[in-house]
């Protein structure tokens, strides 16, 4: 059986519904339309985060799966639950 999807086409997808998502991959709320909550942004390299600024089709894809691989051997900071920590 094919697949439906390719690789590639599969990679843009997933990348939408991240950007799309509240919700970052730590479970921090993040700004809809940023890949990552700014913590996990500010623990990029420089160059992951530059190369987050191009466009899905022309680089993002590729920029957020190693953002994703990287992220992913960093423990996430430490989840709120319950008692939120905002500021009134
Ligand atoms: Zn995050």
């Amino acid at each position: 059986m094919k697949p439906v999807l390719t690789q590639d086409q599969k990679d843009k997808l997933e990348c939408f519904q991240a950007l799309k998502n509240g919700t970052c991959r730590c479970g921090a709320a993040k700004q809809t339309g940023m890949a990552f909550c700014f913590a996990c942004w500010r623990h990029l390299p420089e160059n992951v985060r530059r190369a987050l600024y191009q466009r899905i089709g022309q680089g993002f894809e590729a920029a957020c799966r190693v953002a994703c691989e990287y992220l992913a051997a960093w423990p996430p900071p430490t989840k709120k639950q319950g008692k939120e920590a905002v500021c009134k």
